[in-house]
């Protein structure tokens, strides 16, 4: 099996362009800030994604907070006094990493690895199997074009018919997706909780 990550060139280039990023820096200037509610200044977000509640807990440590179809997305800004530029790194929603982007998808702010925009083929557990192969089923269906192709945050259950199929064979294919899907997301919600505690808001 090749090892490191593999950046599928094209790909990750047209599925990059699905979604808004935003840069940790945009919120550089929130560590001076008064604690209090702000919005990003941006015609590409949904209201959702530019109101965001700024606070900080008893170490000093800020956070921001994204309400998003009613659920709390909250990130941490972490300033990285060892690099001489101190750059900032906010915090992925769902697997807490430091990134320096995050993208605006649906329903949340998350990282290029959480939304699918590239993935590490080593060290495969069996979520990452299981991830992997209803990508794969997902693509022979409706292509690797198709949006969200790779999003584990949206399920098949509604995605239309491609035309060369027929639909009963569609239906069983389908079927056998929704399926993975439902087997999949205990075990990412279970993986998420022992890893966060108490951090991780269940939002399905
Ligand atoms: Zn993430």
């Amino acid at each position: 099996m090749p090892k490191g990550h593999h950046y599928g060139r094209t790909q990750s280039r047209a599925y990059t362009g699905e979604y808004h990023r935003i840069h940790a820096n945009i919120f550089k200037s929130l560590l001076t800030k008064p604690i209090g509610s702000y919005s990003l200044n941006s015609d590409y977000l949904s209201d959702e994604h530019r109101k965001l509640a700024l606070t900080e807990n008893e170490n000093s440590f800020r956070f921001i907070t994204f309400t998003i179809n009613e659920k709390p997305h909250q990130i941490a800004l972490k300033l990285d006094h060892s690099s001489a530029s101190n750059k900032l790194y906010i915090t992925c929603p769902y697997c807490q990493k430091q990134r320096q982007h995050l993208y605006a998808i649906k329903y949340a702010y998350a990282c290029r690895q959480c939304i699918g925009l590239n993935y590490a083929s080593q060290s495969e557990r069996p979520k990452e199997r299981l991830m992997r192969r209803i990508r794969k089923l997902r693509k022979e269906l409706w292509g690797h074009n198709w949006p969200d192709v790779n999003n584990m945050f949206e399920q098949v259950t509604y995605w239309p018919k491609p035309k060369w199929i027929r639909w009963k064979t569609f239906e069983q294919k389908r079927n056998k997706i929704n399926e993975l899907e439902k087997q999949y997301w205990p075990m990412a919600i279970a993986q998420m909780k022992t890893t966060f505690g108490d951090q991780f808001m269940e939002y399905l």
